[in-house]
């Protein structure tokens, strides 16, 4: 089989006569979270999200997956990182295993659950019948 690289732009159409794997499909690169949704309701069930590719880029490589467009979220900077807001840990959608590995606030709040475990360990040993 040939090998060719095609090289997407957003919105840009496999042209379907180019030999390549996966069944043809727009592609779609929002920067922003009110983009995704405004081409995610555009789309509907044609549409679907690229993260990472690891499970969907092998699944249209065997066709077992065929979306119309390919809406891939990698570009959008708001769902990367970790946050702590208030006693939630928010974990963004993009944010890879590495990040959150590494991350100083994931630490943080783990320790501070471990505090408030213990704590309450020790209260309920301690507490008055
Ligand atoms: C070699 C290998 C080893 C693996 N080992 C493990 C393992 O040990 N443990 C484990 O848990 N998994 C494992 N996996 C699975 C891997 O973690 C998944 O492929 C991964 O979680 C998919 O994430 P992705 O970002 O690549 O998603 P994608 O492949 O981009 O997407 C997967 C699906 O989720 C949808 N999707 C993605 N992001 C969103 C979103 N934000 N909102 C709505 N829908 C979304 C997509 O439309 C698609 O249907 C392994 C995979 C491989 C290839």
């Amino acid at each position: 089989m040939q090998v060719v690289t095609t090289w997407l732009t957003t919105g840009e159409r496999i042209n379907r006569s180019v030999p390549v794997i996966p069944a043809p499909f727009s592609y779609h690169r929002p920067k922003t979270i009110a983009e995704a949704i405004v081409l995610l309701n555009q789309h509907g069930d044609d549409g679907r999200v690229l993260a990472g590719g690891q499970s969907l880029i092998p699944m249209m490589k065997l066709r077992l997956a065929a979306p119309e467009h390919l809406i891939d979220i990698g570009g959008i900077v708001e769902l990367k990182g970790v946050q702590l807001r208030g006693d939630t840990l928010v974990i963004g959608a993009i944010t890879t295993q590495h990040e959150l590995q590494g991350s100083k606030i994931r630490r943080h709040a783990r320790r501070q659950r471990r505090q408030r475990r213990s704590g309450k360990r020790h209260a309920s040993r301690y507490a008055l019948p």
